[in-house]
C-alpha cells in the first residue's frame, strides 16, 4: 500500500501530469486548452491514481527510437548519436522530476518500433540491431536509470525477424481497407498518413533512388498504409501487454484521447526526431537539424571518441563576413 492518504493520492497524481503535460506535444486544432490541459489531465487520472493507490511506480510506454533514417541528407549514420542522447536525458530528467513528486517513482519504456516495420523502410535488420544495442549502451553510460528498453525481439525471442513481423502483423493489425477508411474521414488519422508519407518520401529520396518522383509518390502513400499498419499492431500489443501504464506517443495527439504526444527535445519542428536528424550546438543551446539543412548554415561536424556525434554553429555575429571560410 501506498504511504499517501486518499486526499494526497489526488492531489500527487495531478501534479504528476501537469508535469508530464507540460511537455505536451499538442495537436494544431485539438482541442487542448491552457498552458496545462486540464481534460487531458482528467482523461489520464484514474491511470496514475490506481499506480499510486498500489504504491506502485507509474509507468510510461512510449513506442520511439526505431532505428535512424537510411536518408543521409538527414542523419550522420546508422548508431545513435546525441540527438538520441539529448532525448534520453531528457525523458529521464522527467521521470525524476515525478520521482520527487512521488518517490515509488516512474519509469519509460522505450518500445522501440525499428523492428516493426524497418524492411518497408528500406533498414536491414542488423542495423536495427545495432541502433537497438547502442541505444542500450547509451542508456547505461548516460546512467538514465529510469528508462528501459522494449523491442520485438523480446515478444518472439526464439523466431527469425521476418516471422516476428509476420506474427504481429497477424495477431494484431487492421486492414488496409479499414485504415484508408479511417484516413478519408479526415483528421488525426489523415494528419499521420500524411506526416508518414512525407517521411518516407524524404527517406526513400536519397542518393540510391533512380526513379520518377511521381513513381516514389505512389509507392510511399501504399507504403504509409503499411507503416501506419504495423504501427497499429505494435500498439495493440503493448496495451495488452502493460494495461497500467500510461501511453505517450511522439506524435501530437487530440485533446483527452488514450495517448499523451510528448515532446523528445528543443525543436521547433512538431515532427522532427532524434532519428530524423542531427543535434545542432549553437551558443550554449542545442537544437535538431536535418544533416544538410546544418551543413548549409555552416554547421562543423563535432566527434566524441572519434565518431561523428553532433553539428556545432557558431551564432551569427554581424560583425563578421560568414559564408567564405567554413572548414568543411
Ligand atoms: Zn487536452
Amino acid at each position: 500500500m501506498s504511504d499517501l492518504a486518499a486526499p494526497d493520492i489526488e492531489l500527487v497524481s495531478v501534479q504528476v501530469l501537469r508535469e508530464v503535460l507540460s511537455h505536451q506535444r499538442r495537436m494544431r486544432g485539438g482541442g487542448c486548452t491552457g498552458d496545462v490541459c486540464p481534460q487531458c489531465v482528467r482523461h489520464h487520472l484514474d491511470t496514475v491514481r490506481s499506480a499510486m493507490e498500489s504504491g506502485r511506480r507509474i509507468e510510461f510506454v512510449l513506442p520511439a527510437f526505431p532505428t535512424k533514417s537510411p536518408n543521409p541528407a538527414k542523419v550522420l549514420g546508422p548508431l545513435p548519436d546525441l540527438a538520441e542522447e539529448l532525448a534520453l536525458r531528457f525523458l529521464n530528467q522527467l521521470c525524476e522530476r515525478i520521482t520527487e513528486l512521488y518517490p515509488p517513482g516512474a519509469a519509460i519504456l522505450i518500445c522501440s518500433d525499428g523492428r516493426v516495420f524497418n524492411d518497408l523502410l528500406g533498414v536491414s535488420d542488423e542495423n536495427v540491431t545495432g541502433y537497438a544495442r547502442a541505444l542500450d549502451a547509451m542508456i547505461t553510460r548516460i546512467g538514465a536509470g529510469h528508462l528501459e528498453q522494449f523491442t520485438l525481439d523480446d515478444v518472439y525471442s526464439n523466431a527469425g525477424h521476418e516471422d516476428m513481423r509476420t506474427m504481429l502483423a497477424a495477431g494484431y493489425a487492421p486492414t488496409i481497407e479499414e485504415l484508408r477508411e479511417e484516413v478519408r474521414g479526415g483528421g488525426a488519422p489523415l494528419a499521420m498518413y500524411r506526416g508518414i508519407t512525407r517521411f518516407m518520401l524524404e527517406d526513400l529520396s536519397g542518393p540510391h533512388y533512380t526513379g520518377t518522383r511521381s513513381a516514389l509518390q505512389r509507392k510511399c502513400r501504399e507504403l504509409a498504409y503499411r507503416v501506419i499498419q504495423r504501427s497499429r499492431a505494435w500498439g495493440d500489443l503493448l496495451d495488452r501487454l502493460f494495461p497500467t501504464a500510461v501511453r505517450l506517443s511522439i506524435h501530437p495527439q487530440p485533446c483527452g484521447t488514450e495517448k499523451i504526444g510528448i515532446l523528445l527535445a528543443d525543436t521547433p519542428d512538431a515532427w522532427l526526431t532524434p532519428w530524423h536528424s542531427v543535434a545542432v550546438e549553437s551558443g550554449g543551446r542545442f537544437t535538431l537539424m536535418k544533416r544538410a539543412e546544418a551543413e548549409q548554415a555552416g554547421a562543423r561536424q563535432a566527434f566524441t571518441e572519434g565518431r561523428p556525434s553532433h553539428y556545432v554553429l557558431e551564432p551569427a555575429d554581424p560583425t563578421t563576413i560568414t559564408g567564405e571560410h567554413h572548414d568543411r
